[in-house]
Parts: C-alpha cells; sequence; structure tokens
C-alpha cells in the first residue's frame, strides 16, 4: 500500500535536494526507490530513522540508498504543523543513505545545507510535543503548582526541584 503523505513528502524533499549546490553530482535517483515507512506511534525519542539491510556495514564508504531496508518518520511529524519538520528528517535519513552512516562532521557540513534553517530547530518543540502527545500521568508537587506529563508514573521517584517534595501521579484520561 503506498503511503500518499510519505510519498508527497519524498517527492519535495528531492526536488529541494537536487536544487543543493553540496549535493551536486550525487546521484540522487535511487532515493526514489527507497521503501518509506512511519515509527510506532508511541515512539518518543526516536523521530526518523535510516535502517540499512541485514550483514551492511554502517561505516563502509560506499553505502548506498540499495543499502537501505527503510526509511521511518514519525508519524506525528507528518501533520500539516510538523511538516516543515518532516521534510528536514526525510533529508537526515537521505544523507544516511548517500553514504554517511554516521554524524561526522562532513555529515553534520551537508546537514546545515538544507535551506530551510527554521526546520531543524524545530526539533525542540517536537520532542516537547511528543512527549505530551504520549503522556498518561501528570507528575504534580503537592506544595507549589508546579507539574508535568508524563508516559511513565513518577512512582515517588522524584523530588520536586524547589521544594523538595515527592511529586505525585494523577492519570490523564485518552487524549
Ligand atoms: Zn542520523
Ligand atoms: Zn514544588
Amino acid at each position: 500500500m503506498v503511503d500518499t503523505s510519505l510519498e508527497f513528502l519524498r517527492f519535495r524533499v528531492m526536488g529541494i535536494m537536487s536544487q543543493m549546490e553540496s549535493l551536486n553530482g550525487k546521484d540522487l535517483q535511487p532515493l526514489a526507490s527507497i521503501p518509506l515507512g512511519r515509527l510506532r506511534r508511541n515512539a518518543t525519542r526516536l523521530h526518523g530513522v535510516c535502517r540499512f539491510n541485514k550483514g551492511v556495514d554502517k561505516r563502509d564508504v560506499n553505502l548506498s540508498p540499495t543499502d537501505v531496508r527503510e526509511v521511518a518518520l514519525h508519524p506525528e511529524s507528518l501533520k500539516s504543523e510538523w511538516l516543515q519538520y518532516a521534510e528536514f528528517l526525510m533529508f537526515h535519513e537521505f544523507l544516511h543513505a548517500l553514504g554517511h552512516g554516521g554524524h561526522d562532521s562532513e555529515f553534520r557540513h551537508l546537514e546545515a545545507q538544507w535551506p530551510d534553517k527554521e526546520a531543524k530547530q524545530m526539533g525542540v518543540n517536537f520532542a516537547v510535543h511528543l512527549r505530551k502527545h504520549n503522556a498518561k500521568f501528570t507528575w504534580k508537587c503537592p506544595t507549589c503548582d508546579w507539574q508535568t506529563e508524563r508516559s511513565v508514573r513518577s512512582a515517588g521517584r522524584y523530588l520536586c526541584r524547589s521544594c523538595k517534595v515527592k511529586l505525585v501521579d494523577f492519570v490523564l484520561t485518552a487524549n
């Protein structure tokens, strides 16, 4: 089944990449054949991933898109308000697919050439958004008004920073 949101994103990202001077001379066409997927909805740490085929060494200097099993993005990033960030995420994973297995200085240099400078900064807000989105509990300080939303119970393990009092768990209803 074709995931139209992801395919549309790929079309846009490849279009932008083809205009980037830093990628001049790179054969981008194989990126069009990489299987695209979505991460689990409740993933909190991972925003995007480039998964290589079994047995592929990520440090291999000859890595190419044909070594890629899947590029997957967080489904939440495909919502309209995060699409700008999703483009950047896909670009980031495509750079891995083009032969940069790790986040070395060359990778960071290429990554920094993405024309939408705002996009990368959205990662911080997206992480906060995911945490709220996946929250099942509110940890509240019984003394002051401070509270935070989390996916696990604090279970008496955490203190309020200002009051040094144990935080109390409240169960959130479905969001
Ligand atoms: Zn990466
Ligand atoms: Zn407090």
